[in-house]
């Protein structure tokens, strides 16, 4: 069969590695890639809002299944595009993605439905926004509704920076019409897990787990960014919440969707927090986390496109997803001065030595061809990931590789999977 990829990340190449690996699939496209992508598929300059293009050239190519990475796509309704055209297609129509497109939506949805999270309200009146402010207990959390790429989140320790939080969302619009409205909601400690998930519209099944780090520095600190690296599964994520997670958060929020008339079909990411009062939902996502994507991924046995057709034929119940039991890091190498001003162009080597290494694997992001060299092309260039027969294993492995790559601005963390120690 033939399969469309629709994007360009570490996660779209961690998910090309996973369906070449298939033997069901003969050609990949993807839309648009990159350089690292380019190994497994045949890369399409369409880009992933040129939904007419991406339809027309699924049509052309007589494509089998399409698979969309990307938040922006599905949430502008990229699904339903393909289907209007009778195309097969991976991922969740836009009044699903909306569980995303929407975090005023997704605090409703929790509310009405009892699914533990932080307590909130939601304003589209900056003056409203304030006043509740004034009697609100510090610190707490302001969220864009909409989209705004992992930035939109704003942590206020004091009430003057929660008030100039409303003005940068609300007034200056620094994320555009994402900040029409905000979530204000209380503030929660604890660690944090994320946990993908594929879904038919009425079943749920889990993956194995995973943590992101998503500062630009060491110890938590500096900017938020897109992730800087990942482990799992994550040894906070036991049984036990396992099992209160099963039972009020993952089957009631499939549920949920199906009640409002939203069946969501395709991968749905909880990201939680395990606090002393037990876990609570931060948020979802209507995909793959990019980092996490290419941890989970390298565990799962599973032929990726068996379960994605029984994901879309409503048939999920019938699988049984199994993962390795051992242990995966990704690190990611990215341009020094990311999130910010960075330089790109430069010439990455060592790339070739993953080819002949077992459990070790290269995910381009900011990557792209000059001539016959491959160079950086973006803040995040690439994830190196190893596994291991435990965290500890697969994190010594994983900054080992980060050794075998070089290009002139590298910069990584150096303490990812540092909560491994402390587990
Ligand atoms: P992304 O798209 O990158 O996953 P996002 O913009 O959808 O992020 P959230 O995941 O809701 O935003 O929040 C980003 C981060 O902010 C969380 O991972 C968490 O560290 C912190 N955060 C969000 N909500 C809270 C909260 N209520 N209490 C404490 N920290 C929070």
């Amino acid at each position: 069969m033939k399969v469309l990829i629709v994007g360009s990340g570490g996660r779209e190449h961690a998910i090309a590695w996973s369906v070449a690996k298939s033997p069901k699939v003969d050609k990949i496209y993807c839309a648009p890639g990159n350089a690292g992508i380019a190994e497994f598929a045949e890369c399409v300059n369409i880009k992933a809002m040129e939904f007419d293009k991406l339809v027309a050239f699924a049509k052309e190519n007589a494509i089998d299944l399409t698979i969309i990475g990307m938040d922006d796509p599905l949430v502008g309704g990229v699904v339903d595009a393909f289907e209007s055209e009778g195309l097969r297609v991976f991922g969740p129509r836009k009044n699903a993605a909306i569980i995303e497109g929407s975090k005023a939506f997704s605090k409703d949805l929790m509310k009405k439905y009892k699914i533990p999270t932080a307590a909130y309200e939601n304003f589209t009146d900056p003056d409203e926004a304030i006043k509740y402010l004034e009697t609100a207990k510090m610190p707490i959390v302001l969220k864009a509704d909409g989209l705004a790429l992992g930035k939109g989140v704003l942590i206020c320790n004091t009430l003057e920076e929660a008030k100039e939080g409303v003005k940068t969302l609300m007034l200056d619009k620094q994320f555009g019409d994402a900040g029409n409205e905000i979530v204000i909601e209380e503030f929660m400690t604890g660690r944090e897990v994320s946990v993908l998930a594929f879904c038919d519209g009425k079943t749920i099944k889990c993956m194995t787990s995973a943590q992101d780090h998503k500062r630009a520095k060491d110890g938590d600190q500096g900017l938020n960014t897109g992730g800087m690296g990942t482990f799992s599964p994550s040894p906070f994520y036991n049984d036990e919440v396992e099992a209160f997670c099963e039972k009020y958060v993952y089957q009631s929020t499939i549920d949920a969707m199906a009640s409002e008339g939203r069946p969501f079909t395709g991968i749905l990411f909880t990201g939680l927090m395990i606090t002393e009062d037990g876990p609570k939902v931060l948020e979802y996502n209507a995909r793959f986390g990019d980092p996490e994507a290419q941890v989970v991924l390298p565990r799962m046995k599973n032929d990726i496109i068996d379960v994605m057709e029984a994901c879309i034929d409503g048939k999920l119940s019938d699988v049984e997803l199994e993962f390795e039991d051992n242990a995966a890091v990704c690190v990611v190498l990215a341009s020094d001065g990311y999130p910010e001003k960075y330089d790109k162009g430069f010439e990455i080597k060592g790339l070739d030595t993953f080819k002949d290494k077992d459990g070790y694997y290269v995910f381009h992001a900011g990557t792209k061809f000059d001539g016959d060299k491959i160079v950086t092309n973006g803040g995040r260039v690439l994830g190196v990931v190893a596994k291991g027969e435990d965290l500890k294993a697969a994190r010594a492995n994983a900054y080992k590789a980060t050794e075998w790559i070089d290009f002139a601005n590298k910069y990584k963390r150096n303490d990812i999977g540092k909560a491994i120690d402390e587990a």
